[in-house]
């Protein structure tokens, strides 16, 4: 089934019986598809697919398409959403604006998780953004650091104990130091700075290098002081 976003054509598969799930699935892409080319500019495509796959409840980004965990459309519907709308946003953070994601996974990742915020605020409100940010983020974190298991978010993906943690620390603890630099600067200034980046940074595989030198183009000492408290691995990586 299609519909349309924005001059972009938007497809979504299904298997038999699972048709109001496909149709729920493409209500979130749309919808994610608008609010992601208001915040972060247009999404440079006519054409954008997201169909189920046999990887039980993930996702996984590619250009222009997005594959949702074939369970996710029956058992755990509950998860098709925030799934949808995070490998959406990879449109942006992965595909535009690109890096390594086995040596540097927080630069789009973290991104890609933090815009589900941007999406539950504009789809359902402030008091549901909070919610999102308490459980989806903050409460795993302070699992973590009551395991002492509290770690920088710059890391390459074989530096974390586990899964656990490297899910923590990069898509949570690098979603909820957006969400801190986006307090600290306003939500104007902060869409500024996203608009900016995904333009500066267009079509080019980007290191953390570059991304601080986004960062170091808004004059706040603050976000220097909160990226090497949040961000910055605990040893500088030879280049
Ligand atoms: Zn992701």
């Amino acid at each position: 089934m299609t519909d349309e976003a924005y001059g972009t054509r938007v497809t979504s598969y299904y298997l038999p019986g699972a048709e109001a799930a496909a149709q729920a699935a493409l209500k979130y892409t749309v919808q994610a598809l608008r609010i992601y080319s208001d915040h972060f500019g247009e999404y440079p495509f006519t054409d954008m697919r997201v169909a189920p796959a046999p990887i039980s409840f993930r996702g996984m980004e590619y250009p222009q398409a997005i594959l949702l965990g074939v369970e996710t459309y029956t058992r755990f519907r509950d998860k098709l959403e925030m799934l949808a709308v995070h490998e959406m946003a990879h449109q942006w953070w992965y595909q535009i604006v690109h890096n390594d994601p086995v040596a540097e996974p927080w630069l789009d990742e973290a991104l890609a998780e933090f815009s589900m915020r941007l999406y539950i605020e504009s789809t359902r409100g402030e008091d549901d953004a909070q919610r999102l940010v308490v459980q989806r983020w903050q409460t795993p974190l302070n699992g973590l650091k009551a395991k002492q298991q509290d770690t920088a978010v710059d890391q390459p993906v074989p530096a974390f104990l586990n899964g656990t943690q490297y899910e923590t620390i990069v898509y949570a603890k690098g979603a909820l130091f957006y969400d801190t630099v986006r307090d600290t600067i306003g939500v104007r200034r902060f869409d500024r700075f996203l608009q900016n980046y995904a333009r500066k940074y267009r079509w080019q595989i980007i290191t953390s290098q570059q991304w601080l030198d986004a960062l170091r183009d808004l004059p706040d000492p603050a976000l220097m002081t909160l990226f090497e408290e949040w961000i910055q691995p605990p040893t500088p990586k030879v280049r």
